[in-house]
Parts: C-alpha cells; sequence; structure tokens
C-alpha cells in the first residue's frame, strides 16, 4: 500500500506520516466557539478533518480524536481586544451564556451526524477545564513567561526565540508595524492567559483564581486540554487556516514554554470556503447553515460530496451552481450503486490506484475522479458494488444506505430495473427487452449509460 503522506504546516511541506506511537494516533481538532450556529465554511472544516480520520483508520491507525468546545474567553478580535463573544452572544439571543453553550454545541453536533462525520472520541469544554488551564498558567508564571498588565496575565512571547515559527511571521515587522491597541502589553503579539472580571459589570462565565476573578484566554485551553487528553506530544493538531497566526502559535508558544515540545508532530489546516470573494465568518451574521441548503433543496450529502471536489488546502468559492453539480453527480453515483445489486469482490487495482491518492496528502478530487473512472468501467455490477462500498469508508457518504426517494421510482420498478441488470449482464437480451418494456408500464424509461441505467419518467 502506498504510505500515508501528510502536509505539515510547521515544516511546510508534504512528508511520510509515522505515528509516534505504533497503531495509534492522537488527533487534536480545535472546536466551534458557540455563541451561533455554524456555518457551511466551519463545516467544510470538519468535513476535512473527518476524512483525515477516516484515512487514518483506512491505514490501520486508531484514532484518538479529541475535539474542543470552545465556550468561554474568545474575543470579538483574535488578537485579544474586545469582548468575549459568548457575552455578546447573549444579548442577541437573550438566552444564557450556558444555555447558549449547549444549545449551539448541540446544534453543531447534530450538523455532523447529518454530515456523516464520525463522532469524535472525546468532546471536551472550555468551562469543565477551568482548573486545568488556571495550573497551565500557573506554570507558565512559574517558568517567568508571564507578566501582568491592568487587565490580565499575558505571555511574554518575545520569551521564545523561535515564537510564531509555524506562521514564519516577521516579528520584527508586526512589532515595528503595530497600530492595534496595545493595552499594557510589552509586544505585539503578546496574549492573554488569563482576563480579569471588569469590576463595573458582572459576567455570566467568571471563575477565581490566583489572580483574581475572571476567565482564561482563547488559547490556553487547547494547549490544556489536549495535554490531559493526548499528552504533551501528539501526533496531528488541526484547524481552519486562520487559526496559522495566532491561535495555533499561540498554543504552540505556550507548550512549548510549559512542556518544551511544540505540542503536536503534525500541524494541518483545512482552507476557506469563500462567498463572494470574502471568508464565510460567523461574526458576519448572514452566513449560510447546513439548514440554510437543506431548505433549499439540497441534501447534507451533497454538501459533503461538493466538498471532496477540492483539495482541503485549496480555498473553495462557494456557489450553488456547484453545489447543484455536486448532487447531479452524487445523485448518479448513488442510482448506479443501487442499481448493482449485492456485492462481488473488491478490485484492488482500483482500490489501490484510489488509496494512491487519499495516501497523497488526501488527495480526494483525484480519488473520486478513480470512483468515477471505476464506475464507467467494464467490471461486473456486483464488483463495482463492493469496490466502491470499501472506497466509501473513506469518502463517508453512505452509499449503502441510500435509498431512491420514495416519489423518484416505487420499488416494484427498482426491482425491475435490478432484474433487467441481471438479465444484460447475463447476455438474456429477450429477458431485458421484456423487461424494459415492463418498466414502460409502469410510466419510466430507462436509458443505459456509461455509469449504469439511469431511469426517468
Ligand atoms: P470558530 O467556531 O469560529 O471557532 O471556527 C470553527 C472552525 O472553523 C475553525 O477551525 C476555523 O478555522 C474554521 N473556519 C472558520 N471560518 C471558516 C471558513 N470560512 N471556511 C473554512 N473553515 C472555517
Ligand atoms: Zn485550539
Amino acid at each position: 500500500m502506498t504510505p500515508l503522506r501528510l502536509f505539515d504546516t510547521y515544516e511546510r511541506k508534504v512528508r511520510e506520516f509515522k505515528p509516534i506511537n505504533p497503531g495509534k494516533v492522537g488527533l487534536y481538532a480545535c472546536g466551534p466557539t458557540v455563541y451561533n450556529y455554524a456555518h457551511i465554511g466551519n463545516l467544510r472544516t470538519y468535513i476535512f478533518e473527518d476524512i483525515l480520520r477516516r484515512v487514518l483508520e483506512f491505514n490501520g491507525l486508531e484514532v484518538n480524536h479529541v475535539v474542543n468546545i470552545t465556550d468561554v474567553g474568545h474575543l470579538t478580535s483574535d488578537a485579544d481586544t474586545g469582548e468575549d463573544k459568548m457575552e455578546v452572544g447573549t444579548r442577541r439571543t437573550g438566552m444564557s451564556a450556558w444555555e447558549m453553550a449547549e444549545f449551539y454545541g448541540d446544534a453543531f453536533k447534530s450538523d455532523l451526524k447529518h454530515l456523516n462525520a464520525l463522532e469524535p472520541v472525546t468532546w471536551c469544554k472550555a468551562t469543565d477545564h477551568i482548573d486545568e488551564q488556571i495550573a497551565f498558567v500557573q506554570d507558565l508564571e512559574k517558568k517567568g513567561y508571564t507578566y501582568r498588565t491592568d487587565d490580565g496575565i499575558y505571555f511574554n512571547s518575545q520569551k521564545l526565540n523561535n515564537y510564531g515559527y509555524l506562521a514564519r511571521l516577521d516579528i520584527d515587522g508586526l512589532q515595528g508595524g503595530a497600530r492595534v491597541e496595545q493595552g499594557g502589553r510589552m509586544h505585539v503579539t503578546d496574549f492573554a492567559l488569563w482576563k480579569f472580571s471588569n469590576t463595573d459589570e458582572k459576567r455570566q462565565m467568571e471563575w477565581d483564581s490566583p489572580w483574581g476573578v475572571g476567565f482564561p484566554g482563547w488559547h490556553i485551553e487547547c494547549s490544556a486540554m489536549s495535554a490531559k487528553y493526548l499528552g504533551d506530544f501528539f501526533d496531528i493538531h488541526c484547524g481552519g487556516e486562520d487559526h496559522i497566526p495566532i491561535h495555533h502559535t499561540n498554543e504552540i508558544a505556550q507548550t512549548e514554554a510549559s512542556r518544551g515540545t511544540r505540542l503536536a508532530n503534525f500541524w494541518m489546516h483545512g482552507y476557506f470556503l469563500q462567498l463572494n470573494n470574502a471568508k464565510m465568518a460567523k461574526s458576519k451574521g448572514d452566513f449560510i447553515r447546513l439548514e440554510t441548503l437543506v431548505d433549499e433543496g439540497f441534501s447534507t450529502q451533497d454538501y459533503r460530496y461538493y466538498c471532496l471536489t477540492a483539495h482541503y488546502r485549496t480555498q473553495m468559492s462557494f456557489s450553488l451552481e456547484s453545489l447543484d453539480a455536486g448532487r447531479t453527480a452524487l445523485a448518479r453515483m448513488l442510482q448506479a450503486t443501487y442499481s448493482w445489486g449485492e456485492p462481488g469482490e473488491i478490485s484492488e487495482e482500483y482500490l489501490q490506484r484510489f488509496v494512491s491518492y487519499i495516501n497523497d496528502d488526501l488527495n480526494m478530487p483525484r480519488a473520486l475522479a478513480v470512483v468515477w473512472e471505476m464506475i464507467r468501467s467494464d467490471l461486473t455490477s456486483e464488483n463495482k458494488k463492493a469496490t466502491i462500498l470499501k472506497m466509501d469508508e473513506v469518502l463517508g457518504l453512505d452509499i449503502s444506505g441510500w435509498r431512491p426517494d420514495a416519489t423518484e421510482a416505487p420499488p416494484e420498478v427498482l426491482s425491475l430495473m435490478h432484474e433487467r441488470e441481471v438479465a444484460r449482464r447475463d447476455k438474456d437480451w429477450k429477458r431485458a427487452d421484456e423487461l424494459r418494456d415492463m418498466i414502460a408500464g409502469h410510466g419510466y424509461v430507462v436509458e443505459d449509460t456509461a455509469e449504469g441505467p439511469k431511469l426517468s419518467r
């Protein structure tokens, strides 16, 4: 089998993936900030991570997949200024911060289920790990990486000589060009580890700490929780591309300072789904949800298929037209597979070609092209079926679970279709023609295409 190679943002290259502990993989994915619904851009990143997990499992590895829920501390600007997004969300929704976290957390999990994404092994919430975060900050304090300002405890990024390596940050340039409100920060790249509550208003989420009442900064939750569930150095850490310059850079800084490791062996990032040439963003409010697509008549799997048509390291420009093209292709794939009857033997030739692409840094567009070539090949229907079902362990399109829409064609027509396929395979043309007439009697026309029979009214 082609060895698995993955792109590592830290080293900026594709390299062979070898688990730190044989047979096992620790995978941490930064989860959603639960002050609103996830949009289809966020979900593109989780589909990429699901594909990654499935590919690792396809390679025989056991994956400990951890996803966090950010329910406190993510401020309206990633650079630690502004308000907590959760507190802003409570004013918009009228819910308490705790109710909102549960509501949008559940909505997110339900979206993942609808996309047929595998459930993480561990979910962890920032608010359930305040003690671990405080302990982490205390350790950083003891090691001399922190300082205090009027509004919190900050990490001194300049105490690390390779701060910002992940993003190849130009520290001097940033420092020189700094125009942002720095508060009491010593350097523009310093970031909050613990923020003090304002004295004039009561926050809904706040805790006692050795430094006073307040709440953790956004980055510390991921360093603390990944250490708890996966150890100080684990295999793969993922997120969206926006995490490279700030969030992941700061996670690495904290863990490097406290534990002396760069946190993860591979850093992987999903690129953005764009809408009208701009990043789709929750904070903009006019984003597209998965449910919006369903209201437009698409299935959640149509969206999953659409995401597989682009490599995860390229941005995708969303349009309903391209989603529609994905829907048409997926419908053909599902109908063809359904008409093939019982599975026979897996075609090793097609499967190995498929694997050579999925193992080449998750090249799903090329892998899909192999699926289509296989569908149009002269393999028997039974062997096509066995092969596509195996491939679907990675695609996750739930091909075997698909049934034609009741409004599409009644079961008797589909079973006549199937019988006709069997007759054709046996070269019993007379019987095949009889069956075609019987299908026509139900008001349907069968057309034989390169991808298999197609039914229309
Ligand atoms: P958030 O809920 O904002 O913390 O983001 C959840 C995940 O979605 C993070 O991994 C982000 O990097 C990712 N993300 C945010 N916007 C987009 C987008 N437009 N396209 C793809 N991924 C995104
Ligand atoms: Zn994170």
